[in-house]
């Protein structure tokens, strides 16, 4: 049965191809994905999916159903927004295509793709009646019209760690029974590590503009007021705990030395491995800011844009992913390919490889010495730890039982928002897809039909995880200005 579902996903992998290179020459900025996103709503709408548009406040949100029934409803996060500046062609130079210009540097060009491609391929099992079946078939206790829902979850903004979080305070997760996704990466494994909570938020100063060296007792600097604000960050930062992470940008900063900046503001990362130590810690920097504002005579203003929960990442669900593997062909890249992708690699900075390798357990680490692309699949090598960064599907992990997966479409040692990696995922990296959305689908497919496998990842998801609260005070408006 599940044959005849990998058998739906290569029956796309001609358009799964195409959209991804589409999305890849049209490189879009979160909250503006115009056209990602309309050609993966398109895709969908013609595949008999129930398209909503515009969830949580953005245009380019939505949320995609297929299904019916009392049976479980199972979400696939998908993404499609670009890096700015990160515009490259397919070479082994850096060579934009267009100076400035954005590029798929995380490659969420594939990302959406391969979860569109999966979503259509299970909706082609629920019309056949295969989801029924396997599931009477393994257990007596469902009803016979128990059916089930798919859905796909167009997620703009993941850069800016923006759109699930505005998804999720528009309740569109509340009802799901489980949600899976994955990632473009330089191997293959399922994702166990955790990833850190995030504040994302900028604090503006207004004083008085003045002739800087004709009257400066008239001035009041808005900019003297964003250096004593990061200065006393600097001084907080010895006294917050360990794996703590704040970084920041001037985003203004005045125009012209002979003028005292009247308005000056400052864009503020605040991480930590629990929303309550990150809120901690911003309390901290709004008093800090509230001290730069008296020591300069100037106000300060908060525009909060963002936040987001640690990545809960479900193990059962995990579990799930590494079966899947092992029921598929590892992902075939042909000669010219592995030639590309070892050229790439001679560009990397000395001791990436070897230390994207170092993560990897035996055998893998050996195994993957020689390989410019290591697709061979892999248990997952990171439970009980956290990356210092942050992902908004941290939201979703919170409300619902949630796992991610890598795949393999990057030469091995990439780092993600690299021109290398633009490279892989308009060229190598799309060969990937149709192996990703088998493994989407093949998993979805099982939590769909397992009753006892989902009612086990609801019981690890009920310890892990406490009451949720959406991080976004009231009434913030999804921060359209930070990508215009
Ligand atoms: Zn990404």
């Amino acid at each position: 049965m599940k044959q005849r579902l990998f058998a739906d996903v290569d029956d796309q992998a001609e358009r799964m191809d195409e959209l991804a290179l589409d999305l890849w020459e049209h490189p879009e900025l979160g909250l503006h994905e115009e056209r990602s996103s309309g050609r993966l709503r398109e895709t969908l709408a013609e595949a008999g999916f129930e398209i909503e548009r515009g969830v949580g406040g953005m245009p380019t949100a939505f949320v995609a159903r297929y299904g019916a029934g009392d049976g479980p409803t199972i979400g696939i996060l998908g993404e499609f927004d670009a890096l700015p500046g990160l515009s490259q062609a397919v070479s082994t130079e850096r060579e934009p295509i267009e100076a400035g210009a954005p590029g798929h540097g995380c490659g969420h060009n594939l990302f959406g793709t391969a979860g569109v491609g999966a979503a259509i391929a299970v909706a082609r099992a629920l019309d056949r009646g295969d989801v029924d079946e396997r599931r009477s078939s393994g257990s007596q206790t469902q009803s016979d019209e128990a059916t089930g829902e798919v859905r796909f979850y167009g997620c703009p903004a993941e850069e800016t760690l923006v759109g699930k979080t505005f998804m999720a305070r528009d309740g569109v997760f509340d009802d799901l029974d489980a949600a899976v996704t994955w990632h473009p990466s330089d191997h293959t494994a399922p994702q166990r590590g955790s990833s850190l909570a995030l504040d994302s938020l900028s604090l503006r100063f207004e004083g008085e503009s003045a002739h800087a060296a004709a009257s400066p007792e008239s001035g009041r600097s808005a900019l003297d007021a964003v250096q004593l604000l990061n200065t006393g960050v600097e001084y907080m930062r010895e006294h917050v705990p360990e794996e703590v992470r704040v970084h920041y940008n001037v985003q203004e900063g005045g125009s012209a030395p002979n003028v005292v900046p009247a308005e000056a503001s400052v864009w503020y990362f605040v991480r930590a491995p629990t929303r309550e130590g990150v809120e901690r810690v911003t309390a901290w920097l709004r008093e800090i800011a509230d001290g730069a504002a008296t020591m300069t005579r100037t106000e300060v203003s908060e525009r909060y844009y963002t936040g987001c929960h640690r990545l809960v990442s479900n193990g059962v669900i995990c579990d799930t992913f590494r079966e899947n593997m092992a029921e598929l062909d590892e992902i075939e890249f042909d000669e010219e390919e592995r030639e590309l992708a070892a050229e790439l690699q001679e560009t990397l900075p000395e001791g990436a490889i070897a230390e994207s390798r170092s993560e990897f357990e035996p055998p893998h680490d050996d195994a993957a010495a020689d390989a410019a692309l290591y697709g061979t699949p892999m248990d997952a090598f990171d439970e009980g730890e956290s990356g210092g960064g942050s992902t908004d599907v941290g939201e979703v992990s919170q409300l619902t039982p949630t796992a991610q997966f890598r795949a393999t479409t990057w030469a091995l040692g990439t780092p993600a928002h690299s021109w290398q990696a633009v490279v892989a995922n308009g060229d190598f990296g799309r060969t990937a897809l149709p192996y990703v959305a088998k493994l989407l689908a093949g998993s979805v497919f099982d939590l769909l039909t397992d009753e006892e496998r989902l009612a086990a990842a609801h019981e690890e998801f009920e310890r892990e995880v406490e009451g949720y609260e959406n991080p976004l005070p009231d009434g913030t408006e999804p921060p359209f200005e930070l990508t215009q």
